[in-house]
């Protein structure tokens, strides 16, 4: 039997997920990759050399399996979160996508709901998919904002077990402000999750909702290492609740899902914060600098608090991609129609954006 007789179809794979497509930003090999929002700064080699050690001291006692409730590592993110928290309040994963997978499968599943206000982030539905929750998406404004009086409607409507909050929100690069947090977490039956992937790159003054948990039980804020701390390939997620929430999360996490050897960078990561930090003040200056040259040249550009900007507007988005793409620029055709949206880069990278940008639309 050779490849082409037999296929997806010829599975037995589950109903609701026949049809559906993988979550799948391209992996290409380009001059400016601005298409996942990682970091471009690496680790210095220094950093490196010290990860690496800890990596050899892990790896000479791989034969036993690693520490299960990750509690140094927990006790290391909570110090590092500094709202009072300790590491009961804190669990971990392998990216945040892994947490919130977790929550998803301890709160949400057959016959419940998650809700999400979009465009947010592609995995928010993908995660409800693939553990059997109902997918309730909201529209946002035209601002990209949160209407609380739509959310109330919704929500009363539909009692959905979790929703998810983004801030700063994916792809649009919008915070919302605390009080929608806040008045979101009163009236929602279920569980909170405000996705803070961004936090680091917030502007100054924009409020963290790790604030708010001391005052409402069933809030969940998730942070990950993988863009502000410039650690995507380590793959380390967590988040700050609760203590009960991280008690229900053990009902449905694998046993030892995080390897001694995640655990092993994540600590020397950690207690290296302020160098793999160090970029951040950076980008949200090259940030900042994006933002006024794409209004500065006639472009439409949303407000980010995080490393991305969305941009437009184009009657043919599709064409602007390929346009860049031809000039070695891979950005992201994501969000409403007529944006595409650009990770923050190296100021070389981001030369090479404007630069390909105006050649593609033709405007100077
Ligand atoms: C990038 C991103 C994540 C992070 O995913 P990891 O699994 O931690 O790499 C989570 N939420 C949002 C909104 C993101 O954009």
């Amino acid at each position: 039997m050779n490849d082409t007789d037999f296929g997806l179809a010829d599975l037995p794979l589950r109903d609701d997920l026949r049809g559906q497509t993988p979550y799948g930003a391209p992996q290409l090999s380009v001059d400016a990759a601005l298409n996942t929002n990682e970091n471009p700064y690496p680790p210095s080699p220094q950093l490196a050399e010290e990860i690496g050690s800890a990596v050899a001291e892990a790896a000479a006692g791989l034969n036993r399996y690693p520490d299960r409730d990750a509690l140094q590592l927990r006790a290391d993110l909570a110090r590092y979160l500094d709202h009072g928290l300790d590491r009961d309040q804190v669990w971990a994963a392998n990216g945040s996508n892994e947490v919130l997978q977790q929550i998803l499968q301890a709160f949400g599943g057959p016959g419940r709901k998650a809700m999400g206000f979009e465009p947010s982030y592609s995995m928010h539905p993908i995660l409800a998919r693939g553990t059997g929750t109902q997918w309730v998406p909201v529209p946002r404004t035209a601002e990209f904002a949160i209407d609380v009086e739509a959310a109330h409607s919704a929500i009363a409507v539909h009692q959905p077990s979790v929703v998810f909050l983004t801030s700063p929100n994916n792809p649009t690069g919008t915070a919302l402000p605390l009080e929608t947090i806040e008045e979101v977490a009163r009236i929602a039956p279920g569980v909170v999750v405000v996705d803070e992937a961004y936090a680091e790159f917030r502007r100054e003054g924009t409020p963290s909702a790790l604030t708010l948990l001391p005052s409402h039980p069933r809030l969940i804020v998730t942070r990950t290492m993988s863009k502000a701390f410039a650690l995507a390939g380590a793959r380390l997620g967590y988040l700050a609740a609760h203590s009960a929430t991280v008690d229900a999360l053990q009902l449905v996490r694998l046993p030892y899902h995080l390897s001694a050897v995640t655990q092993a960078v994540a600590i020397t990561a950690l207690a290296h914060a302020d160098e793999l930090l160090g970029a951040v003040k950076r980008l949200r200056a090259e940030r900042d600098g994006l933002v006024d040259w794409l209004r500065g040249h006639g472009f439409a550009a949303a407000d980010s608090d995080a490393n991305f900007v969305l941009f437009g507007r184009f009657d043919d988005r599709a064409a602007v991609f390929q346009g860049l793409l031809e000039h070695g620029v891979l950005v992201r055709e994501v969000g409403p129609p007529q944006w595409l949206r650009v990770t923050v880069g190296t100021p070389e990278e981001m030369t090479a954006f404007r630069r390909a940008l105006l050649d593609v639309t033709g405007r100077s």
